[in-house]
């Protein structure tokens, strides 16, 4: 197995806005909904995989957040709303 040096960034940034934000949702920040509300928001947001090499990362990281800045908000609601009607926890 080599060495996998590729990753979704979108999953950090989720990750991040959502504990940004999740005072906001007005939803259950238990682990199952955080995860269950993440996992949906990521389904509408497009992959945005980066190798990393060196430093590199976090640059993207910052250009792609830049870019889908809204739709991560809007999508982190809209998992918000879905997980609020039927919560699994
Ligand atoms: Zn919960």
């Amino acid at each position: 197995m080599k060495n996998k040096l590729y990753k979704n960034v979108m999953e950090d940034l989720v990750e991040f806005r959502f504990d940004e934000i999740q005072n906001t949702l007005d939803c259950c920040t238990c682990e199952h909904c955080r995860n269950d509300i993440i996992a949906y928001a990521l389904n509408l947001l497009p992959q945005k995989y980066v190798v990393s090499d060196k430093g590199a990362v976090y640059s993207k990281i910052t250009m792609v957040g830049a870019q889908h800045s809204s739709d991560i908000m809007a999508a982190l609601t809209k998992g918000a709303e879905i997980v609020k009607k039927s919560p699994r926890h």
